[in-house]
């Protein structure tokens, strides 16, 4: 396949990508490599950072290296490069998958313009391929694995500084979803390219729906969970655990539902955790109960929810993992479950770590985003050191604003129950003296002659757990985690307890099941941060095509050995069936359908949809 070269940026983004419109910062980004400049680009997951040196790569002379830590990871950018007729290989280890001098005239010959590299692979190719050929950039993908301070770091990765020297005039571009001040810094440091200009991309992700739900146990989340599947049939989706135990017993109780789900930690066998990947790519299997081990190398774009079953260490964590959701730009939904339970675990964590101080802030800013009352998307792009002027409508806080009421009362019993008990009963027991639960505590230490026991029995257990964790988070309380877990009443909460400051609370959501159909309605256009409107004239999607065209993926799919998102991504999927277009051209028109895919797809997709047409009378 021969590529020619273009000068018309807009022109190679549809050709070839299929797209019309540059996402911010994409331009500016692909014209700084074009100038022949490095760059740094700092960008969420699924914001858009492939693109950025894929464009440049097929718009510039000679053959582009990237460089990229996990083998499943340039394996499917090469899949879904060539899905879209983009000439692109894959070296990983020592041995020669590829007649090496085959490649070398191929890159000469303009016939291969990516090269996919592990950095021990490129280590090895200095002084062969990458001296015999011409190279027009140079990628860093996963640049924080540089970093010691980042969360992913690779040894390998330190060898990169060689890249500047080695290759003084070819452009470097890092790219990046990790923020923070101190590896960005550290990542033009190793690469030695301090002059890199330094992109920092919208952190905003429009498309993902945000939910948190407090205060339920594992019976209540395993219910919550089902439901939220019921209006999620079929769609892929990861449910993120804190423990190996818990993602094991998540997967069974699916299973036990008729979920197609699978369960990946490190604890088990690289074969079975690469075989549930695979099954997951390639949508042999629904949902993936995991711990955070199930990560980098999840580069799939049609997953369509993304739940944590307990609450994640830090936001950087928690961005990331939802970040996974949604990359195809259609609507995905996110859910965060988060208890006391996980307070405890995680803070027990993090004090034991050999960061505690940094490790808790990471973690009290973690909590702060699980409690706040005001739009959640701001307080992560607020994290994120970026703001925004509006509400996004589309988190749990803008569609249900929390409502408070004077809950003065319900915090004295509380209170009330933790000083008479000598501040010597964990959140548990507090509960059961509240209700008047004669559980095994409570008749070990007598707290049934407590005044107070039984006094709040007319609020649910399940309420008080809630307001109990809302006067941890308003600061009535503390939890002593190196006296047993133990309440203690904070001087605030003192005042509250004598009558000198009234508390307010939030009134608890009580319906189980998400609101289901809240999605908005797909729109053709790119959605674009900060902005979530959809003309009103929009024709509705044909579900039933919608459904149809689904099936005919997965044939080819099977048929092609490929996942089936890289066939065609669900968001066009949506298109197909929104705006049904029976001609060559009108196909080749929607956005997300490059040339490649025009040509190859149109003649099987066309006439199931002018079937579809005349069969419904649409
Ligand atoms: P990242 O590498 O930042 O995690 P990707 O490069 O995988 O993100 O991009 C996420 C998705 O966005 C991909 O499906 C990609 O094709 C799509 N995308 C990228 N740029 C554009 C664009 N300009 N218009 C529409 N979709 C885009
Ligand atoms: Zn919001």
């Amino acid at each position: 396949m021969q590529i020619f070269l273009h000068p018309d940026m807009e022109n190679v983004l549809k050709r070839y990508f299929g797209y019309v419109n540059f996402r911010p910062y994409q331009r500016e980004i692909i014209e700084n490599i074009m100038q022949g400049k490095s760059s740094l680009v700092l960008m969420p997951t699924g914001g858009g950072k492939s693109l950025c040196y894929q464009l440049p790569a097929l718009m510039m002379e000679g053959t582009s290296i990237v460089i990229s830590p996990l083998i499943s990871l340039m394996h499917d950018q090469v899949r879904q490069l060539r899905s879209n007729g983009i000439p692109a290989v894959a070296l990983n280890s020592s041995a020669e998958e590829f007649d090496m001098m085959t490649l070398q005239r191929e890159c000469q010959d303009g016939h291969v313009k990516l090269i996919f590299l592990s950095p021990e692979r490129l280590m090895l190719e200095l002084p062969r391929l990458l001296r015999s050929i011409r190279i027009s950039l140079i990628a860093v993908d996963e640049a924080h694995c540089i970093s010691h301070w980042g969360h992913d770091f690779r040894p390998e990765y330190s060898q990169l500084g060689i890249l500047r020297e080695k290759f003084p005039d070819v452009p470097i571009v890092a790219l990046t979803a990790t923020a923070d001040k101190v590896t960005r810094f550290d990542i033009l440091n190793q690469l030695n390219i301090p002059d890199a200009k330094v992109f920092i991309g919208s952190f905003d992700r429009p498309n993902l729906s945000l939910d948190v739900r407090r205060g339920l146990d594992s019976y209540e989340k395993r219910i919550a969970i089902l439901h939220f599947l019921a209006s999620h049939q079929g769609e892929p989706g990861i449910i993120y655990c804190l423990s190996k135990k818990n993602a094991e017993s998540v997967a069974s109780f699916l299973q036990a539902h008729h979920v197609e789900a699978a369960v990946y930690h490190a604890g088990l066998p690289l074969m079975e955790r690469n075989r549930t990947q695979e099954d997951f790519l390639n949508d042999r299997v629904q949902v993936v109960c995991a711990t955070i081990a199930f990560g980098m190398g999840i580069n799939k774009g049609n997953v369509r929810f993304v739940i944590h079953y307990n609450l994640p260490k830090s936001i950087e964590n928690y961005y990331q993992e939802i970040g996974r959701a949604g990359r195809d730009g259609a609507p995905a939904d996110t859910l965060l479950f988060y208890n006391v339970q996980d307070i405890v675990q995680l803070t027990k964590f993090a004090r034991t770590s050999g960061q505690s101080e940094i490790n808790m802030e990471r973690l009290n800013r973690m909590r702060e985003y699980a409690e706040a009352n005001v739009c959640r998307r701001r307080v992560l792009l607020n994290y994120f050191g970026q703001e925004t002027a509006s509400d996004c409508h589309n988190c749990d806080v803008c569609q249900h604003p929390p409502q408070l009421f004077d809950g003065t009362v319900y915090v004295q019993m509380a209170l009330s129950a933790v000083v008479r008990a000598n501040q010597m009963i964990s959140m548990h027991t507090c509960v059961d003296i509240l209700c008047g639960i004669p559980s095994q505590e409570v008749g070990k230490y007598q707290y049934f002659k407590l005044k107070t026991f039984g006094v709040g029995r007319d609020v649910p257990v399940k309420d008080w757990k809630d307001y109990l964790l809302q006067m941890l988070q308003r600061g009535f309380i503390e939890i002593m985690y190196d006296q047993h877990n133990h309440l203690h009443i904070t001087d605030l909460g003192r005042q509250v307890l004598y009558g000198e400051r009234r508390a307010m609370l939030a009134v608890i959501r009580h319906e189980v099941q998400p609101s289901k159909g809240k999605r908005k309605p797909f729109s053709q256009k790119e959605i674009l941060p900060g902005l979530w409107k959809f003309p009103a004239d929009e024709p509705e999607e044909d579900k039933e095509l919608f459904e149809t065209l689904r099936q005919l993926r997965l044939r080819i799919a099977q048929q092609k050995g490929e996942p089936p998102f890289v066939i065609m991504s669900d968001k066009v999927l949506h298109q197909l069936a929104t705006y049904k277009p029976v001609s060559m051209q009108a196909f080749g028109n929607i956005n997300g359908i490059g040339e490649y895919k025009c040509a190859t797809y149109g003649p099987v997709f066309l006439p199931v949809i002018i079937q579809h047409k005349s069969k419904s009378g649409a």
